[in-house]
């Protein structure tokens, strides 16, 4: 615990339950000091949500649909009802049908199930970085969260990894129109780790402890180490840092040829 986000507001959105990376990352923002507001999806998922709210004794809690513009506009109506200004969100969202996180890209990709993913996983960023900054007049910290599969092949990651390239691309192009609000927008490139999201690509299960194997750092991808830059990002320790894509994949990124592998 410290004092690094004392003052400062913001919106969590994308947690689902306590694995939720969106989940980790609250939880570290309120141990600063933060006051949180969380959306939902859905009401299902609320009986999940609420006891992690009210335990980081979040200001609010609301339902919201990124594909639904009549849900954005009643939850930022809350959100500027309740709070007035914020400082920071954190866009923690993401999907695509299960049908396509499997076998072949070329073949198994349908225009509809691509641009559902494409709407949730990108297009959600860009609604809520407009919506966002007109909440924050003093300048603030947007923040979204995506994966490697984005720049390189990562099988049957296929369609989300087009969609996260989109968020990555999308990332600096808001950078570039918020920068001169202040507002500093950056993308978290976290390794693969033991979520929902993580259990509907097809062998997604097995995908953390392969990577730990051939990561430079041989261990999975840790919550606080992507909850400590999601800190450092939204805190005024980020100061400086605008459009970029951080990795906290535990080096698995910068590795060419793993050295460990069979042959
Ligand atoms: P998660 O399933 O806990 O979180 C995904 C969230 O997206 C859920 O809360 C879900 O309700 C929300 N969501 C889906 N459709 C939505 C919609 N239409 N409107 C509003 N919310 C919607 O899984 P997670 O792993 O914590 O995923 C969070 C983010 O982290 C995603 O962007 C994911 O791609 C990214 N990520 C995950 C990993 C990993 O290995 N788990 C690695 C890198 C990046």
């Amino acid at each position: 615990t410290g004092d690094l986000m004392k003052g400062k507001k913001g919106l969590i959105m994308g947690v689902a339950n306590s694995s939720s990376i969106a989940w980790g990352i609250a939880s570290q923002l309120a141990a600063q000091g933060a006051e949180l507001a969380f959306t939902y999806l859905g009401e299902s998922l609320e009986r999940r949500v609420r006891p992690l709210a009210e335990s980081v004794g979040a200001k609010l809690l609301i339902p919201a649909d990124v594909t639904d513009d009549a849900s954005m506009d009643a939850a930022f109506a809350e959100l500027e009802k309740t709070f007035g200004t914020i400082d920071f969100v954190v866009h923690s969202v993401a999907f695509a049908n299960k049908d396509e996180l499997k076998g072949s890209f070329v073949d198994n990709t349908t225009r509809d199930s691509f641009l559902l993913a494409m709407n949730i996983s990108a297009f959600s960023f860009v609604d809520v970085s407009k919506r966002a900054a007109k909440l924050m007049p003093n300048g603030g910290s947007l923040i979204t969260l995506t994966y490697l599969g984005s720049e390189r092949v990562i099988p049957n990651y296929n369609t989300m990894g087009v969609a996260k390239a989109a968020l990555e691309a999308a990332t600096r192009y808001i950078a570039r129109d918020l920068g001169p609000k202040n507002i500093r927008v950056n993308a978290i490139s976290a390794g693969a780790m033991r979520t929902l999201s993580l259990a509907g690509i097809s062998g997604g299960r097995g995908l953390h402890s392969k990577s730990a194997r051939f990561s430079l750092i041989k261990e999975e991808t840790s919550m606080e180490g992507v909850a400590g830059a999601a800190l450092w990002l939204c805190s005024d320790l980020g100061r400086s840092t605008t459009g970029e894509v951080v990795h906290v994949d535990a080096g698995f990124h910068a590795v060419g040829l793993p050295e460990d592998i069979e042959g």
